[in-house]
């Protein structure tokens, strides 16, 4: 960065001017809008810069410049068509420590003015730090589209109830969730029309509204299940029904946002199985964002947040924040599939453990020995359990057929499971690719593998024992 941005209070200072021409005029607006007590000398003035000399709007003070009119001076603008005397004034003026542009010349100049788009008091500066004045020009012409022409008003509005509110609402959180509600609000609209009177009633409801409602901000990762509603723990329902704010993955059943409060902001932050770390850093901030505005934040996760969820990478950024911050667990997948399909994870006599696995491709590449691992426990008659594992089945089951898991080992998948277009598909690890790609099985879905897994196994084994 080559330059500070700032706005400079000039009110009820001197600046000077040398040079009376055009160049030298729109400057010299300038400085009058913004306040300041002009000085300006110059051989010539323009017919416009004559008039308001005559009209005490400004001091020609002479017509050759002299070091001893930077006296008092708080900023200088150089504006001549002779590079002598603009390195004079510039040099006289950094001499003393005076801010001075020379006009068309960054070298010489201690600042330079940028191209700007006016909506007063709203002020947007353009700078191409001297590098090219026709893009600062170019980027202001869009801005001055983009930009709605009555945004003064809304900033005239917030001055007018800026220390009311302060005085109103304690809290930095609060005020800034205040500010981004009015904003966005009808007072907003209402003071770019000009209806004072609405807006000013408008801000008044808001500002009520937001004095007597608790609002510090805070967040639960709160797990919604597999699908089924019922699923849902009593704390999930509780967070939901409180919540200001809902943001909810791809994986959360529509019949669980349903049961979110009515005039809850319901975000859908829904990830690619993909999901890359871009959207997920996109994610976290959004959450962050809400709740540092003071916004009750609830981030609904399908299953539970801390199973394939990255709600440990949520915890660790609002925790950093110090926002106060719930998790709460939800069913996931793996019971939630495996009870609705009859499918008991561990067994006395089958399986003695059980193994969350995924079945996406491990990011460093290790493949063979994640389905090395994983081939190892199952033959400790251990119930793998693989997490988004259609796209790579066929890959993965040949792994832990080539690393000795016998191609007759069960294997279910549960599409959909706890949800009322629920399927459950029993194959062997030999066949169920092929089965997964015939029936076209669809994410989400869940990969059982092991002796659980064989239809009626519960039962024979348990007339067996
Ligand atoms: N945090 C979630 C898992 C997210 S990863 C949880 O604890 O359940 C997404 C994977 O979960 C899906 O690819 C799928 O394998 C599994 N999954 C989630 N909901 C499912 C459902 N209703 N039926 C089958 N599999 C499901």
């Amino acid at each position: 960065m080559d330059y500070f941005p700032t706005f400079f209070d000039i009110r009820h200072r001197r600046a000077l001017v040398v040079g009376g021409g055009q160049v030298a005029e729109r400057k010299i607006q300038l400085l009058l809008r913004a306040g300041a007590r002009v000085g300006v000398v110059a051989e010539q003035l323009t017919e416009n810069l004559n008039g308001r000399a005559a009209a005490g709007q400004l001091d020609a003070i002479g017509q050759t410049f002299h070091e001893d009119q930077l006296a008092g001076v708080a900023l200088v603008i150089a504006a001549t068509s002779d590079r002598d005397l603009n390195r004079a004034v510039a040099v006289a003026s950094r001499t003393r420590g005076i801010p001075v542009n020379v006009v068309d010349d960054p070298k010489l100049s201690s600042f330079i003015v940028p191209a700007i788009i006016d909506r007063d008091p709203v002020m947007v500066a353009v700078s191409t730090g001297g590098a090219s004045p026709v893009l600062a020009r170019l980027m202001r012409r869009s801005l001055e589209q983009w930009l709605p022409e009555k945004l003064g008003a809304v900033a005239r509005l917030a001055r007018a109830w800026r220390e009311r509110v302060g005085q109103r609402l304690g809290g930095i959180g609060r005020r800034r969730a205040f500010w981004e509600q009015l904003l966005e609000s009808d007072a907003a609209k209402q003071a770019q029309a000009g209806q004072w009177r609405q807006a000013n009633d408008s801000v008044s409801q808001l500002l009520e509204t937001h004095a007597t409602k608790r609002c510090s901000g805070s967040v639960a990762l709160v797990g919604a299940g597999p699908g089924d509603p019922e699923l849902l723990t009593l704390k999930a329902l509780r967070l939901m029904q409180q919540a200001d704010v809902v943001l909810y993955d791809r994986l959360v059943a529509p019949a669980i946002i349903d049961k979110c409060r009515r005039d809850a902001e319901l975000v859908d932050v829904g990830k690619t199985s993909s999901g890359s770390s871009d959207t997920q850093s996109d994610i976290t901030s959004m959450i962050l964002k809400y709740a540092t505005a003071g916004r009750r934040v609830v981030r609904l996760k399908g299953g539970d947040p801390f199973v394939f969820g990255r709600g440990g990478e949520e915890l660790e950024a609002v925790e950093a924040l110090g926002i106060e911050v719930t998790v709460v667990p939800g069913i996931t997948a793996a019971t939630g599939c495996a009870a609705s399909a009859g499918i008991p994870l561990t067994h006395r006599d089958l399986a003695h453990g059980c193994v969350l696995a995924t079945g996406q491709l491990r990011s460093d590449g290790d493949e063979t020995a994640a389905m090395a691992e994983l081939a190892e426990l199952a033959a400790r008659k251990h119930t793998i359990v693989l997490y988004m594992g259609i796209g790579n089945l066929a890959l993965q089951t040949q792994q832990l057929i080539a690393h000795g898991l016998s191609s007759s080992t069960p294997v279910a998948i549960v599409e959909n499971g706890t949800r009322p277009e629920q399927r459950v598909l029993r194959s062997s690890l030999a066949a169920v690719a092929n089965v997964a790609t015939r029936e076209r099985v669809r994410a989400p879905a869940l990969v059982i593998i092991g002796e659980v897994a064989r239809a009626n196994a519960y039962s024979t084994q348990s007339a067996a024992a």
